[in-house]
C-alpha cells in the first residue's frame, strides 16, 4: 500500500500487487472482478483492502464515461452483503464515515479526492476517453453538490502509464490533445504518446484544486503495479490495483 495524506480523518492510498491471494497472472492482490480471476479470491482480496482502509469498499463498473455514483452508506444487497458493483460509473463520491470507495486501474489514472472539513471524498477513473470527456470536472462537481469546496480539496494522482511510455496512434493523440492539450506527448523512442496523468493534474489545478500530489510511478515501468499493456505485450492478462479512500470512523 502507498498511503496518502488527504487530510485529517481521511484514510487514502493505492494498492500494489503485493499482499493478496490470487495466483499468476493476477498475482497477487487483484481487485478486479472482470478479468477472469476467481471471484472468491477477488472478494478475499477486496476484504484485505477493506481491512487496510478500515471500511468496506464500494467499486463501480467502469465504462470510460463521466457518470458519478453517490453513496451515503456502504451499498449492500437484500441479504446484507456488500454488492460487487454500485453500477456503471467512472467516479464515486461518498459522504458518510465508514463508506469506503475505490477505483480499479491497470494503466489508466486513479484519482483520489477529499475535502476533510466537509466530510466528502471522491474517486475517479481517468483513461483517455473519460479524461477527454471530463470525468475530472464531473467528480469535482458532484463533490461540490455534496458540500465540498474545491479550493479545500486535496487530490492524489496515482500510478499510471506515463507520457514517455503510453504510445498511441498520431490521430488519437491529436483527438485527446484537442480536448486536453497537456496530454500531448512523445514516447522515449520518439513516437506519438499521451500523458494522461499530466492531463488529470491540469484538470485538477484548472478547476481550483490547490493541493495535488502526483505519485510518480509508471505502471508500464514499475512491476509493483498491474499493467494491462505490459501484460498484453507479453501475451497474457493481468489484474487491477486500486485507489481507495474513506472517511475514518471516529
Ligand atoms: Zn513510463
Amino acid at each position: 500500500m502507498l498511503e496518502l495524506d488527504l487530510g485529517c480523518g481521511v484514510r487514502a492510498g493505492f494498492t500494489t500487487r503485493a499482499g493478496g491471494g490470487s495466483s499468476a497472472p493476477w498475482e497477487s492482490l487483484n481487485l478486479g472482478l472482470n478479468v477472469s480471476d476467481d471471484a472468491s479470491r477477488v472478494r478475499g482480496n477486496r476484504a484485505r483492502a477493506a481491512a487496510w482502509l478500515g471500511a468496506p469498499v464500494a467499486f463501480a463498473t467502469q465504462v470510460h464515461g463521466t457518470a458519478v455514483a453517490r453513496l451515503d452508506a456502504p451499498p449492500r444487497d437484500a441479504a446484507g452483503d456488500l454488492v460487487d458493483s454500485v453500477g456503471e460509473a467512472d467516479a464515486i463520491v461518498a459522504t458518510a464515515r465508514g463508506t469506503g470507495i475505490g477505483v480499479l486501474v491497470a494503466d489508466c489514472v486513479p484519482v483520489l479526492l477529499a475535502d476533510a472539513e466537509a466530510g466528502v471524498v471522491g474517486v475517479a477513473h481517468a483513461g483517455r476517453r473519460g479524461l477527454a470527456h471530463g470525468v475530472v470536472p464531473a467528480v469535482l462537481e458532484a463533490m461540490r453538490t455534496a458540500g465540498a469546496r474545491v479550493e479545500r480539496v486535496r487530490a492524489a494522482v496515482g500510478p499510471s502509464a506515463c507520457g514517455r511510455c503510453y504510445e498511441v496512434p498520431a490521430t488519437m493523440r491529436d483527438e485527446v490533445a484537442l480536448a486536453r492539450p497537456t496530454t500531448w506527448s512523445t514516447t522515449s523512442w520518439g513516437t506519438p504518446a499521451l500523458d494522461l496523468p499530466a492531463g488529470v493534474t491540469a484538470d485538477l489545478l484548472g478547476a481550483g484544486v490547490a493541493d495535488v500530489v502526483r505519485v510518480d510511478a509508471c505502471t508500464l515501468e514499475d512491476e509493483r503495479f498491474f499493467s494491462h499493456r505490459r501484460a498484453a505485450r507479453a501475451g497474457t492478462t493481468t489484474g487491477r490495483f486500486a485507489g481507495l479512500v474513506a472517511l475514518s470512523n471516529g
